[in-house]
């Protein structure tokens, strides 16, 4: 017979819910982890099953509204299948001067995607899953998701990144998609003037 328990709520046992922009949460500057304990390793184990449920390749603590500076990525190298790994406090400490443009998207910004351009190569500090002191290099897109998920530790997004002529193309996107979600409330009462793209 198991002794009664009283059952305390466990906000790291909520489901997690991803926090889309333009929430101000996403441009506030995560807190350092000062020890990576249980509760953390909680947060990383959850996180990466949301990665995995959303067949995505990372995600921020900050993008689930946890102010910790941790990130958790799942990426394959080559033909290899999806690796996880939990960077905490992670820091690039080098990076390469040769730039790859990579298509990017992120959970926080749904349906958008964007050609961003990045160092090829980092060499990134962090805490590992058990609280030790590693390093890691990385390269090609294991490098450019781990510059994209510290970018959210910042509170940056991969849209920051875009050149203006990108911003006012995806501006002008968002105007034909509400004007086109508008006119189809209203029914086809209207009949729509030819859009010259
Ligand atoms: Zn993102």
């Amino acid at each position: 017979m198991n002794s009664p328990s009283v059952l305390t709520p466990n906000p790291l046992l909520e489901p997690l819910l991803v926090i889309a922009a333009p929430n101000p949460r996403l441009r506030v500057k995560s807190s350092p982890v000062l020890l990576v304990d249980d509760d953390c390793r909680l947060l990383m184990d959850r996180m990466l099953d949301l990665v995995r449920a959303q067949n995505a390749l990372g995600l921020a603590a900050v993008q689930i509204g946890a102010d910790k500076r941790v990130v958790v990525v799942n990426v394959g190298v080559g033909d290899q299948a999806p690796v996880p790994r939990f960077l905490v406090n992670p820091e690039i400490i080098r990076r390469s001067r040769q730039r790859v443009i990579s298509e990017e998207s992120c959970l926080s910004i749904p349906g958008y995607v964007g050609l961003i351009q990045r160092s090829n190569e980092v060499t990134v500090r962090f805490l590992d899953y058990h609280g030790r002191p590693a390093d890691l290099q990385a390269s090609g897109l294991l490098a450019v998701c781990i510059q994209h998920e510290i970018d959210h530790l910042d509170g940056r997004l991969f849209t920051d990144h875009l050149s203006l002529t990108q911003r006012l193309s995806r501006r002008w996107e968002e105007f034909r998609f509400r004007r086109d979600a508008r006119q189809s409330q209203a029914g086809h009462r209207q009949k729509r003037a030819p859009v010259i793209n």
